[in-house]
């Protein structure tokens, strides 16, 4: 018996799954977009499961507020403000070395969406806002690309495959993003249980698809409150007659006609990447250390100055904490990095 039979011989033993099904899971690629509770959970099982090459963007750094739910990350890559992707693929590689994991430390913007899901066969939602899930369904349908949408908040949990041409995509359900006061991670809590709870059954969903039971694969938006014991379905199996997206073909977002206010989960910060450009973290140590308390890693750059906290990266993109006014964010930005 070879080392990787041993490995996944349980999976192996699953009838759905086989072996092979284990040989297309081997040469299956995905992409993860964010990784954060959502991300760690669906990439942890999906590099476990043998998915032999995963894709992990995520554009934020951890904190110790993530710990609670996001199960790849430890208080050391917490207290080095690591990037999450950067920590998810180092995570990810000790738990299965025999397939490749690539991290980008970046925002997926209209720009670089087709750069940076190019070449996989199936995209995964871990991100924790509707700007982002809209282009990736934007995205998704243009290619004909299956994607799952995962979302989770305080003790509830929804999920939905998209099988563009087959079923409905987001924008049949959801034709335009909530408005008004939508409660996030950052008002309304989460539990660690609801998040791993949907991100499971995304998981056994992609799981599916890579092995080609696409017919075993749920048609319906399906959530689930962990706290209060309530479940509900609503069938997605067609396109909604009407749809901008995937009837019509209209792509606003991957257009970059919908511009993205831009606010994280979890904190009060705005985040700003406005344009590329190549930053010395050395020769901007030397010019910050007059004004507040900075420091540097391979991968980030801190500027401390209350009541602000910038976090910069290596392409000059942003995130400034303690404010959520992107005007003073930007003009903090503009003083001590440059406009
Ligand atoms: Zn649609």
């Amino acid at each position: 018996m070879q080392a990787s039979d041993e490995r996944y011989s349980r999976q192996v033993l699953f009838p759905g799954i086989g072996a092979e099904g284990q040989r297309k899971l081997a040469a299956a690629r995905i992409a993860i977009v964010g990784c954060g509770a959502t991300g760690s959970a669906l990439s942890g099982l999906l590099v476990r499961a043998g998915v032999g090459y995963v894709r992990i963007i995520d554009r934020d750094y951890i904190e110790p507020s993530n710990l609670q739910r996001q199960m790849l990350f430890d208080e050391c890559d917490a207290a080095d403000s690591l990037p999450k992707a950067i920590a998810a693929a180092r995570k990810l590689q000790q738990a299965n070395s025999t397939v490749t994991v690539e991290p980008h430390v970046e925002d997926l913007t209209p720009d670089n969406c087709e750069e940076l899901l190019q070449s996989t066969g199936l995209i995964l939602d871990g991100t924790d806002n509707f700007e982002t899930r809209y282009l990736l369904n934007d995205y998704a349908v243009r290619e004909r690309r299956p994607w799952i949408y995962t979302a989770a908040v305080a003790s509830y949990g929804v999920t939905m495959n998209i099988l563009p041409e087959e079923t409905a995509c987001l924008a049949c359900v959801f034709p335009r993003p909530p408005s008004g006061a939508v409660e996030t991670c950052d008002t309304g809590g989460i539990l660690n249980s609801a998040v791993n709870l949907v991100a499971s059954l995304a998981a056994t969903e992609a799981m599916k698809l890579l092995v080609g039971a696409r017919e075993s694969m749920r048609r319906t938006l399906l959530s689930f409150d962990v706290w209060h014991n309530e479940r509900s379905e609503i069938s997605a199996a067609v396109p909604r007659d009407d749809c901008s997206v995937c009837r019509q073909r209209d792509f606003s977002y991957l257009a970059g006609r919908v511009h993205p206010h831009i606010s994280l989960c979890g904190r009060n910060s705005v985040q700003i990447h406005e344009r590329r450009r190549p930053i010395d973290f050395a020769a901007l140590q030397a010019r910050l250390a007059p004004h507040g308390e900075v420091r540097f890693t391979d991968y980030v750059l801190k500027f401390e100055r209350p009541p602000f906290e910038l976090t910069l990266f290596p392409d000059g993109r942003a995130i400034i904490k303690g404010t959520t006014d992107t005007g003073i964010a930007r003009s903090f930005y503009a003083r001590f990095v440059g406009s």
